[in-house]
């Protein structure tokens, strides 16, 4: 595909996907601005009810996105997955790159028909486990060599294998190489800012995919200046969508908060924003306040592993002796499969009797919580009572002593 390197801003290539100076000679402002758009349904404060079209069909955002690290939402046939509600998968580009190879992958026909998953896919650009997962050897302007976490094998990845990588993979939307560096080293997190720029413009240089949405990612730590200088390098470039990299990762949770929305408010509004790896029930209520379309997080198939469950009472840690005779579902109010069809006492036994069963119905029920949470936010984004979910959401959550999930299993 030919591409004209004389955009001017992605203003313009909203209106029409053709370099106004090239029109005649029919050059793409850049590579796939027709598959995909974007459009903002409503809109109550910040919080943005969304419509993302992708090939793989439309996402009606803000929504949850489950995460396949290895092309599997783990213990779910893609089947119990879409009954959750849930229309975006996540796979992991460093797991799959590594096992089976991305090259099998394409032979087999990409990751759709190879998960047997319809619906879009989203894939990350493998940075984030380089980074917290393998033996890291050396990191360059050029890229990151390192070893592999399951054979010691060595690997380099630069933002033009990253972009290949990803094509072969062929989900809808892919992301930049990024570096993401520990939040609070400010001459850390400048020269990795400055680093996830360059490679960002590479990215968009190589890609070749007219049917896959790319997206930049913000970087900055918790640094107001290097987040501001960060969002609008990156609004620059002429992205089908934006991410906030480098959260969660050990700031506070207001340090959190304060960085998206100042990097909200200078994204631009005609685009999806994508908060990675944030997905607390929390963190989604307040992320959507400020303005994110799209979460994704281990969290629900995590606590399910940890034997544990989202509730309105907060935490469920099932293995405990008190579930033993309790005949009631997980949560009365969730029309999951697993509230539907079984008691606590159940899913106890099953935990105890080490059945792998436990795990497959506390992440349908896991997963379908936050899902059912993000549709009760979208309705409420629709009809401008927002708030009003959010202030009564908020106050039941801080009166629960057990709302803290991402603490460690206790006995
Ligand atoms: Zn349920």
């Amino acid at each position: 595909m030919l591409l004209c390197e004389n955009y001017t801003s992605h203003e313009d290539s909203v209106k029409t996907p053709y370099c106004t100076t090239h029109a005649a000679t029919g050059l793409l402002l850049y590579n796939s601005p027709v598959m995909f758009e974007f459009t903002v349904e409503a809109q109550d404060g910040r919080a943005r009810a969304g419509r993302f079209l992708t090939p793989h069909g439309e996402l009606l955002t803000p929504l949850f996105t489950p995460v396949g690290t290895q092309a599997a939402v783990k213990t779910l046939t893609p089947a119990q997955v879409e009954d959750t509600g849930a229309t975006l998968v996540l796979a992991n580009t460093y797991h799959l790159y590594l096992r089976p190879g991305d090259e099998i992958v394409r032979d087999l026909g990409g990751l759709h028909p190879f998960m047997h998953w319809s619906r879009p896919l989203l894939t990350d650009s493998g940075g984030f486990q380089v980074f917290s997962l393998a033996a890291i050897r050396k990191i360059d302007d050029e890229g990151v060599t390192f070893k592999s976490h399951i054979d010691g094998s060595l690997h380099r990845f630069t933002p033009e294998k990253a972009i290949a990588v990803q094509e072969n993979l062929g989900a809808d939307i892919v992301m930049v190489l990024d570096e993401c560096a520990p939040p609070y080293d400010y001459s850390y997190v400048q020269r990795a800012v400055e680093r996830t720029h360059r490679w960002a413009e590479r990215c968009l240089k190589v890609r070749t995919r007219a049917d896959q949405a790319l997206f930049g990612i913000v970087q900055g730590g918790v640094f107001p200046d290097l987040r501001t200088a960060s969002a609008q390098f990156i609004a620059s470039l002429p992205f089908e969508g934006y991410a906030i990299g480098g959260l969660s990762v050990g700031e506070t949770k207001s340090e959190m908060y304060a960085m998206v929305e100042l990097v909200n408010d200078i994204l631009p509004v005609n685009r999806p924003r994508y908060l990675m790896g944030v997905g607390a029930p929390e963190d989604l209520i307040e992320g959507v306040r400020r303005g994110v379309d799209i979460f994704d997080c281990v969290l629900p198939t995590r606590l399910a592993r940890h034997h544990a469950a989202f509730s309105p009472e907060g935490r469920l840690n099932l293995q405990n002796a008190s579930f033993a005779r309790d005949e009631r579902p997980l949560d009365s109010s969730c029309d999951c499969y697993t509230c539907r069809t079984f008691s606590r006492a159940y899913l106890r036994h099953l935990i105890v009797a080490r059945e792998t069963l436990a795990g497959t119905l506390l992440s349908i029920h896991n997963l379908r919580s936050l899902i059912r949470l993000m549709e009760e936010i979208r309705l409420a984004i629709q009809n401008h009572t927002f708030e009003a979910l959010y202030s009564e959401w908020l106050a039941r959550w801080r009166g629960n002593a057990k709302r803290d999930y991402t603490e460690e299993i206790s006995s």
